[in-house]
């Protein structure tokens, strides 16, 4: 809670006042600028809640038209995954189901499969094939991936190991360079 509030208070949301009956106490009030982004907030709430609501609908219904639900679905026919996830599909507003816990995603790339193209010292080549001097790369970034270092196979838990391997090319081609 003090993180939260900590961060409400950085946007300007929020305000520690001395409380005004005891003094070991703070009171944590809205600023007027949270009170304008209220309303908004309210009607994103209402939104967010209805499209819940009407993924839920689906859930009972033997088709539907809902893509996650249906790769949910057609992802527990598999029977490995069948033996080891044990929630049953429900609804997200099902009672009996909770408590509702809502976590924040923040979106990242992971394995391009792509990046830059190197030679076998980890040297950055141009479009032409020539190398750009002074321009090394290793890890995720050179490209080892999607046809690279592992041919065409390079997925879960395949990465880390390129990455080393390519990290220690490249430093030892530098040092060499350098004499
Ligand atoms: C959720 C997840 C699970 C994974 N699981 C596995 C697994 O089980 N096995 C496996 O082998 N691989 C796994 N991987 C892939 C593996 O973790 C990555 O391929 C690997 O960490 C890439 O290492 P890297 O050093 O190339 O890049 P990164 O680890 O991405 O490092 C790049 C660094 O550069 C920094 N940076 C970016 N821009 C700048 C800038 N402008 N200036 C300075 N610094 C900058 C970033 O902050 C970061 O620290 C997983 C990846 C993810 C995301």
């Amino acid at each position: 809670m003090v993180t939260v509030i900590d961060g409400l208070e950085q946007r300007g949301l929020a305000k520690r006042l001395p409380h005004p009956a005891d003094r070991r106490a703070v009171a944590v009030t809205l600023t007027a600028k949270a009170r304008r982004l209220l309303p908004a907030l309210h009607d994103q709430g209402r939104a967010l809640e209805d499209e819940i609501a009407a993924r839920d609908r689906e859930i009972p219904k033997a088709t539907t038209h809902d893509a996650q639900i249906l790769a949910i679905r057609d992802a527990r026919r598999y029977l490995g995954d069948r033996l080891i996830r044990v929630a049953t599909p429900h609804r997200l507003l099902d009672p009996s189901a909770g408590p509702l816990i809502a976590v924040r995603l923040r979106i990242l790339t992971r394995k391009t499969l792509g990046g830059l193209q190197t030679d076998l010292s980890g040297r950055v080549l141009r479009s032409d094939g020539t190398p750009l001097p002074g321009l090394y790369a290793a890890g995720e970034i050179a490209g080892f991936g999607g046809g690279g270092m592992h041919g065409y196979r390079s997925l879960e838990g395949t990465f880390l190991g390129g990455c080393l391997f390519s990290g220690r090319t490249a430093g030892r081609a530098v040092a060499a360079a350098l004499g």
